[in-house]
């Protein structure tokens, strides 16, 4: 790991006066720190917002929620109105990694984490999203990789709270000293890998994420996250599916439907939405949207099981959300 200077900030202000000449935000360090170890990233500066006070907290509003970045996934998933009112939100907090890291891990540290391609990870390899035109996973070991709308690189969205925060119609504030404050939907917060390899949000170098904020569910919304993996934890997912439902007594109103490890960044499953959409949620149904969710995939020579595992994990999820089915028990986390 290389020399660096650590700069404790307590308010934004004096964050957002730091971030230049090369400087990192820093929240609870999971991420950032393990690129550091393996050597993926040598920044002369962390700035350190641990201790910044105005970015921490979960608030309600008239309008909905709004989550400090600071917010632990561990506070997040124990808070009893998002458990009431968002679950789709506390299950995948709740369910990510393992306790201890979600004591440590905030919410904005979370959206921003790099995806796990073991070819990224290593300092072995400089690929696509190091600035290489060489992509290792393609024809090597791609197991954990996307099986859909992956071109350039298929390494998977990594965030279990991004897949919630889609579900949700969420978007982040993002803060810079010089050009004050923007909105952006959490969708229109990753950039694919294709539009430009070595950005994974539209976050420059000189901001900071200041707000999550989420949007109040419409009456009669249930919701639900489910992760299936290798592990049973300590470890990300190899399929996810989040699952937002709005009903009008036992009719779906409308649905919207969220895939993690699917491909690059995290999808809405449009096609599976459109079959639950003005139908009772039932078995088949169910079973349908699960089927839909893999329209149009391509799996790599190695992860082909992956198109057996998302119908299952989104099928399960429609009617984990609709009350219909408990959390699964091959669930993970
Ligand atoms: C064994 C293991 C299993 C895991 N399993 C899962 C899982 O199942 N699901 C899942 O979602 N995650 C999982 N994780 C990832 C973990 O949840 C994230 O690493 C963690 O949430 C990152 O949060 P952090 O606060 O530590 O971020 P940091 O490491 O501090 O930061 C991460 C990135 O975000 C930037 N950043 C952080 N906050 C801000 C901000 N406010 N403004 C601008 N930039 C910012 C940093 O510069 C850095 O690039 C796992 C991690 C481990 C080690």
């Amino acid at each position: 790991m290389n020399r660096f200077v650590l700069a404790d900030c307590t308010t934004v202000d004096a964050a957002l006066s730091q971030l230049k000449d090369g400087a990192v935000v820093k929240a609870g360090g999971v991420d950032l720190l393990d690129r550091m170890k393996d050597g993926i990233e040598e920044p002369p500066k962390l700035v350190n917002i641990r201790n910044v006070a105005e970015l921490r907290g979960i608030r309600e509003t008239p309008q909905g929620l709004t989550l400090g970045p600071l917010a632990t996934l561990a506070e997040i998933s124990e808070h009893p109105s998002i458990r009431a009112h968002y679950q789709i939100l506390s299950d995948a907090c709740g369910h990510a990694a393992t306790p201890h890291i979600r004591n440590m891990a905030t919410v904005g540290g979370n959206l921003l984490q790099r995806v796990q391609c073991w070819y990224y990870r290593s300092a072995e390899f400089t690929c696509i999203r190091k600035g290489k035109d060489l992509c290792f996973a393609f024809d090597g070991l791609n197991q954990y990789h996307a099986i859909m709308e992956y071109d350039g690189c298929p390494s998977v969205a990594p965030s279990s709270a991004a897949v919630a925060l889609l579900g949700l119609g969420a978007s982040v504030d993002l803060t810079s000293a010089k050009r004050g404050k923007r909105t952006v939907g959490i969708r229109e917060f990753y950039v694919v890998p294709d539009a430009n390899p070595t950005k994974f949000t539209v976050i420059e170098p000189d901001e900071l994420l200041t707000a999550i904020v989420i949007p109040r569910p419409a009456p009669g919304t249930r919701s639900a996250y489910q992760k299936y993996g290798e592990k049973e934890s300590f470890d990300w997912a190899i399929a996810d599916a989040g699952v937002v439902l709005e009903m009008d007594g036992n009719i779906c109103r409308r649905a919207v439907i969220t895939m993690g490890a699917a491909s690059p960044v995290v999808r809405r499953a449009a096609q599976a939405e459109a079959a639950l959409a003005g139908k009772p949620i039932t078995e088949e149904t169910a079973r349908a949207a699960g089927r839909l969710s893999i329209e149009g995939a391509q799996p790599l020579s190695k992860n082909a099981y992956k198109l057996d595992l998302f119908p299952v994990a989104v099928y399960r999820t429609v009617l984990f959300a609709a009350g219909l089915r408990d959390r699964d028990p091959s669930a993970a986390g």
